[in-house]
């Protein structure tokens, strides 16, 4: 062989060496890529289950926490938060009992959150069959059964589907089954502004004087959680001071009451009056420092709420009092609630309403009728504009009373309407329209401060002055404070009902046998189907607690 070709040969072997190193470099290279490309892939199909199964997890346990959270099964995690009353809202609160988790209660549980769910969207003039169901649902969960059933029919086609007819059958076998209420012995118990934090019971942070006023008088928001749950679980429903009484309009003005003997409820339900007193986030509540709300105030969505500032100073916007507590309470559990009855507050004037300086006389500073705690607040608040406190309160109101909610007269001054005379009364009453009129309307009630009512048992009289003046102003409706629970009395042109305090002083005489006052609330807290008031008895509360 020629050198040339030798040469040629060479290099042709050399160069198909080379072709075979590069081919099994890019084979090497085609199979790393395969390799890394199978392991990516693999990854991935690990991440997705992984997440999948995260995700599994996540959906059952929220839903085994709904669950629990709705059975009430949950009350020592619900009841732990004092200082929020956004997240231990009443709905979460109690301990509905040892059997909370048998099949029966979780039916009753699904059901009472498939009403709460429908509550939002309740319509008397449904457009789908989902809708004239729901709808019904909930007009008939507060014991509505004709507009349960109304709403059914005005679904154009109800009558050609058999759930629709399914339905009206048991709204009308329901509301069969119904017997009307003895009003004359309604139970009626109240409240005041409620604590959401242990600072207005502390002697080393209030001072023992207030603090012994918030004890005997107030409770806590744990408190009330627990008492309004057990009400509830008891078969107690709200029903409105309105609700028990016929009132006829004579040709002369004047109004003749009757009891309303077709206020029907189902087996096992009785009817129950609530009211709170004082609400007005007065000075003496000390402005964010004792644990009560500062004001109401009307969140994005329309919904009464209040105003807290917590013990770091922090201040938030949520279920801060007895109002928008008992909101979401019967959000959650519409039959808590007769036709969408709430109860009645009961207003003074003085230091304004809902925390709103609506009085007339903080319009000056120098009005010689303001005292040392209105002059400090006036200073203290430079920017004050009545006009926009009483608008503010006036939208507080209105959305109040179109929310079920009514309104009282607790007297302008906080007076004891026991001591004071007739014209005194008079006097007083003027103020009170002057200062709340325009911003709760008419109203027919009157709460008595302290209880002090304008007559004796027996009945009011025709030579009794006050109530000849009461009558007529228009009032109806009188309220004092009577420990025989369900005292009421129905007189031709008015109706008076007796208040149970559910606050620190009742609590106490409940749970303690040694207490001077046990034996009448013991049995005003078992009829109400309170029990274990030890359990959430609030533990900085001073003790004993003899006296209101
Ligand atoms: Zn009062």
């Amino acid at each position: 062989m020629p050198q040339t070709e030798r040469n040629h040969d060479r290099d042709s072997r050399e160069r198909e060496r080379l072709r075979r190193q590069r081919e099994a470099r890019r084979r090497a290279q085609r199979k790393k890529a395969l390799i890394l490309r199978g392991v990516v892939f693999g990854l991935l199909i690990a991440v997705l289950i992984v997440v999948t199964m995260i995700i599994g997890n996540l959906t059952r346990r929220q839903g085994s926490l709904k669950k629990d959270t709705a059975a009430g099964t949950t009350s020592a995690a619900a009841t732990a938060d004092t200082g929020d009353g956004q997240t231990g809202t009443v709905s979460t609160a109690a301990d509905t009992g040892a059997d909370a988790d048998t099949a029966s209660d979780a039916a009753a549980v699904q059901e009472t959150a498939a009403v709460a769910a429908s509550s939002a969207r309740a319509t008397d003039n449904p457009s789908t069959k989902e809708e004239a169901l729901a709808s019904a649902q909930f007009f008939a969960a507060q014991y509505d059964y004709d507009r349960a059933i109304a709403a059914i029919q005005n679904f154009n086609g109800y009558d050609a589907d058999t759930d629709l007819t399914a339905a009206i059958d048991e709204y009308t076998a329901t509301k069969a089954s119904c017997s009307p209420v003895d009003v004359t012995s309604v139970g009626h118990v109240f409240f005041h502004s409620l604590l959401n934090d242990d600072r207005g019971l502390r002697t080393d942070i209030v001072g023992s004087d207030r603090a012994w006023r918030n004890d005997a008088a107030m409770t806590t928001v744990v408190e009330f959680d627990n008492m309004v749950q057990q009400m509830y679980d008891a078969g107690y429903v709200m029903v409105s001071l309105d609700d028990i009484c016929i009132k006829t309009k004579n040709e002369d003005g004047s109004v003749s009451v009757q009891p309303n003997n077709s206020l029907m409820l189902p087996p096992g339900k009785k009817p129950l009056i609530m009211s709170e007193d004082d609400l007005s986030y007065y000075h003496t509540y000390g402005i964010g420092t004792q644990g009560y709300a500062t004001k109401m105030v009307l969140d994005e969505n329309g919904e009464v709420k209040c105003e807290y500032t917590d013990e770091n100073g922090e201040t938030k916007i949520g279920d801060y009092d007895m109002v928008p507590r008992i909101d979401t309470f019967v959000k959650e559990h519409p039959d808590f609630s007769y036709k969408g009855a709430k109860p009645t507050v009961a207003l003074t004037g003085y230091n304004g309403v809902f925390g709103y300086r609506t009085n007339d006389y903080y319009k000056d500073i120098n009005n010689e009728h303001l005292d040392q705690d209105q002059i400090e607040w006036l200073q203290d608040h430079p920017d004050f504009d009545w006009d926009k406190d009483v608008a503010d309160a006036t939208a507080i109101a209105d959305a109040m009373k179109a929310n079920g909610w009514t309104f009282a007269s607790h007297t302008y001054g906080h007076w004891n309407a026991s001591t004071h005379s007739a014209e005194q009364l008079q006097t007083d009453n003027e103020r009170w329209m002057t200062c709340n009129h325009n911003i709760v309307g008419d109203i027919d009630k009157i709460i008595f401060a302290f209880g002090g009512d304008i007559g004796t048992v027996g009945g009011y009289t025709a030579d009794n002055d006050k109530f000849q003046y009461f009558k007529s102003q228009g009032y109806v409706i009188y309220c004092n404070v009577d420990a025989h629970i369900g005292w009421t009395e129905f007189g031709p042109d008015y109706v008076r009902t007796g208040r149970v305090p559910l606050d620190g002083f009742a609590m106490y005489q409940a749970m303690t046998p040694e207490g001077g006052s046990h034996g009448t609330y013991a049995k005003d807290f078992e009829i109400l189907g309170i029990s274990n008031v030890e359990s959430f008895f609030n533990q900085y509360r001073i003790t004993p607690i003899e006296s209101e």
